[in-house]
């Protein structure tokens, strides 16, 4: 009955942190920033999700929270 609930993840890539989402079951991932080839099971998770609606959520939350905390260290840096 149980099963694998999170068939997306969300991975980061190792080369340059960005966000990605992957397939649980896939071996590798082309990161559509660099380019770098992930091996998504060895790859950072940053979340998972139940399918790739929800995974593509958690992709957009993580991206503005990425975009906010930049900002923020923009910020500091002015003052
Ligand atoms: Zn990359």
């Amino acid at each position: 009955m149980v099963q694998n609930i999170a068939s997306v993840l969300v991975v980061v890539c190792s080369k340059c942190g960005g966000f990605l989402l992957a397939k649980a079951e896939q071996k590798t991932k082309a990161c559509p920033y660099c380019g770098f080839k992930i091996a998504v099971q060895k790859a950072k998770k940053a979340a998972s999700a139940k399918n790739a609606y929800e995974a593509s959520a958690i992709l957009r939350k993580l991206k503005t929270d990425a975009v906010l905390k930049r900002n923020r260290a923009n910020r500091q840096k002015q003052f």
